[in-house]
């Protein structure tokens, strides 16, 4: 967990370019955006991916749902649209074990994904 980019992110360790932040939640400027409007959301408890998911965490991951509801207010593409997607494991093209919510909007998406 020392390790993990993204607890190091919600420390301050590593900079980022937050766009919302609460006491369970931080949201960022994915650094290497797929779309004009990419950030991704986590929550600041470190879950590994959607496998290590409890009971006691379902309050965690609807909050970003209500949290995401929020950004793209913020990010102007509430009504244009938007997608939100967490890849989990290898053939989910997972690249950081911290769970995220990737949030893309400002383009048409396609569908389906790669
Ligand atoms: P995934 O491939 O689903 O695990 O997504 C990981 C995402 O984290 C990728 O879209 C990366 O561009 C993004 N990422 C990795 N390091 C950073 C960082 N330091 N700041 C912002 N985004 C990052
Ligand atoms: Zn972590």
């Amino acid at each position: 967990m020392n390790d993990c980019i993204f607890c190091k992110i919600i420390s301050g360790e590593i900079p980022s370019e937050k766009v919302y932040e609460d006491e369970l939640v931080l949201s960022f400027k994915d650094i290497s955006p797929e779309a004009p409007a990419h950030v991704l959301i986590i929550p600041k408890k470190h879950i590994s991916s959607l496998n290590e998911l409890k009971e006691e965490d379902e309050k965690i991951i609807s909050h970003v749902f209500m949290v995401a509801t929020e950004i793209v207010k913020k990010l102007g593409i509430a009504d244009s649209g938007y997608r939100i997607v967490t890849n989990c494991g290898e053939d989910g093209g997972q690249t950081v074990s911290h769970i995220h919510f990737h949030l893309l909007g400002g383009r048409s998406l396609q569908w389906p994904p790669g």
